[in-house]
């Protein structure tokens, strides 16, 4: 296994990571197989879409904070559970193929981490099966 660290920078904040996936892809030496990117924690998220405007993920920032806003008369004692609901909302993995070596997006498509109770330091597990 691989992994990263990334430094966010506020509390709600979609940071591309597809340059460090395909770095460490690289470094395995995986030509043909899948890899999975699976984040340890329990208030940031792993997704993939568009990565031609960025309105697309300050639009999917403003839902999600509109649907779970960060003031709701929980009861975790934290104060985060906004960030855990929505962490669970999006998921905490991805799974992308692998072919020559190169991740198989789509033309619009860019792997974000999806920060939301930050800023924090995080960790980006990465672990490619081949083929
Ligand atoms: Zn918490």
């Amino acid at each position: 296994m691989k992994q990263f660290t990334l430094q966010t920078r506020s509390r709600t904040d979609f940071i591309k990571i597809d340059r460090q996936v395909a770095d460490l892809v690289l470094e395995t030496g995986l030509a043909e197989g899948v890899v999975t990117v699976f984040i340890p924690h329990t208030t940031a998220g792993i997704t993939i879409n568009e990565n031609a405007d960025p309105d697309v993920t300050a639009d999917m920032e403003l839902v999600l904070d509109r649907a779970v806003p960060w003031e709701g008369g929980y009861a975790h004692f934290e104060g985060n559970t906004a960030a855990h609901v929505k962490a669970s909302m999006v998921g905490t993995s991805a799974q992308v193929i692998v072919s020559g070596g190169k991740l198989q997006l789509g033309t619009w498509q860019s792997l974000y981490f999806c920060e939301f109770d930050g800023p924090r330091t995080r960790q980006v597990w990465v672990k490619g099966i081949s083929e």
